[in-house]
C-alpha cells in the first residue's frame, strides 16, 4: 500500500480473536477486539481527529489562521495534530498535567502546542481553561469534543460500518471504555440501528463516577468520567462495568505478554469487561470490543511493569 497523505491510513483496522474459553468465558464463544492502536497516530482518536477537521475546514469554521483549541487526555490532541498537518494549521492543547509525557511528546513532534491543566480537577478543569482560552483568542475554533455531536458521528460513520462489515455472524455485545463517551456512544448507535437486541456495555475504572462511587484519580488512562457523558443522553448503556487498576494494569500485561499486543491500559480495562462478559452470555456468543491505543505511550508510568496477579 502507497499512500502520499498520513490520513488514508486512518481506520480500517485489523481484528484479533480471543476465545473465551481460555479467560474462563462460555465454550464456543469469542471476543473480537478492533485493534485502534494501528493507526498512524497510534490510537482510535486518529478517526477523530480527521472526521472533526474536515468537517469543520467543509463549514467554513476553520480558515488557516484559525487556532484550533481542545481539552484532551492526548490521544485526541495528536489525532487533531495529524490531521490538521495537511492544512498548516495553528493547534493548541490543554491536558492534565500529570498525564502521560509520551502523548505530549508526540504531539509536540506534530507541531502542535501544550498548556497544562492541574490534574486532580479531572477533564473538567481542562475543559474549562480551554473554554477560557478560546474565549481570549480571536479566531479560535474549540473542537470540544465532550460535547460536539461530530464526536459520535465519526464513530457512527465509520468505526462501526467496519465493524458490522467485518465481524462474522451476529453480534450480542459490543463492550467500550468511556471517556468523552464518542466511541460507545457513536460505534453503538450504528450496532444498535442493524440489529436492536445488541447489548452495549460500558467500561470505566474505579474512581469514575457511572456506577455511582465517588470520583477520584485512577492510573488507567483515557477513560473515566466525573460527570455523565452528554452523548448517554441518546444512548443508554444496557450494563456498566466498572475495572478496578490492578485488574486493568494486569489484563494490559497479559495482553502483550500472552499475545504481543502492546495496548494501553483502557484496552486492558475493556478486556477484563470483556472477559466477565463472556462468562455471562451463553455459549457461542459474540462480544465485540476496543483496544483504543499503543502502550508505547505509557512507558514511563511502568505499563509493562511485572506481572501482577488481579
Ligand atoms: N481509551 C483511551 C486511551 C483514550 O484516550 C480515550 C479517549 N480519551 C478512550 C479510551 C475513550 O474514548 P471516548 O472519548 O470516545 O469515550
Amino acid at each position: 500500500m502507497i499512500v502520499s497523505d498520513i490520513k488514508e491510513l486512518i481506520g480500517k483496522t485489523p481484528i484479533f480473536q480471543f476465545l473465551a474459553t481460555d479467560y474462563g468465558g462460555e465454550s464456543q464463544s469469542r471476543i473480537y477486539a478492533k485493534l485502534e492502536y494501528l493507526n498512524p497516530g497510534g490510537s482510535i482518536k486518529d478517526r477523530l481527529g480527521s472526521y472533526l477537521i474536515s468537517e469543520a475546514v467543509a463549514a467554513g469554521r476553520i480558515t488557516k489562521d484559525t487556532t484550533v483549541i481542545e481539552p484532551t487526555a492526548g490521544n485526541t490532541g495528536i489525532g487533531l495534530a495529524l490531521a490538521g498537518l495537511a492544512y498548516g494549521l495553528d493547534m493548541l492543547f490543554v491536558i492534565p498535567d500529570t498525564f502521560s509525557q509520551e502523548k505530549q511528546q508526540l504531539i509536540k513532534a506534530l507541531g502542535a502546542r501544550i498548556i497544562h491543566s492541574p490534574s486532580q480537577e479531572g477533564m473538567q478543569g481542562a475543559i474549562r481553561k480551554a473554554k477560557f482560552l478560546a474565549d481570549q483568542l480571536p479566531n479560535s475554533f474549540l473542537s470540544l469534543q465532550f460535547e460536539n455531536e461530530q464526536n459520535p458521528a465519526a464513530y457512527y460513520r465509520t468505526l462501526g460500518p467496519e465493524i458490522v462489515q467485518e465481524i462474522p455472524g451476529k453480534i450480542d455485545s459490543f463492550i467500550a471504555g468511556v471517556g468523552s463517551g464518542g466511541t460507545f456512544a457513536g460505534t453503538g448507535a450504528y450496532l444498535k440501528s442493524i440489529d436492536s437486541t445488541i447489548r452495549l456495555i460500558a467500561v470505566e475504572p474505579e474512581g469514575s463516577i457511572l456506577n455511582g462511587g465517588p470520583a477520584h484519580e485512577h492510573a488507567i488512562e483515557g477513560i473515566g468520567v466525573e460527570e455523565r457523558p452528554l452523548f448517554f443522553k441518546n444512548l443508554m448503556p444496557d450494563s456498566i462495568e466498572t475495572i478496578s487498576d490492578p485488574e486493568g494494569f494486569y489484563y494490559t500485561r497479559l495482553l502483550a505478554a500472552r499475545h504481543g499486543l502492546l495496548v494501553g491500559s483502557s484496552s486492558g480495562a475493556a478486556f477484563a469487561a470483556a472477559i466477565r462478559e463472556s462468562k455471562r452470555l451463553p455459549k457461542g456468543s459474540t462480544i465485540v470490543t476496543i483496544f483504543p491505543d499503543s502502550g508505547d505511550r505509557y512507558l514511563s508510568k511502568n505499563i509493562y511493569g511485572q506481572l501482577e496477579e488481579a
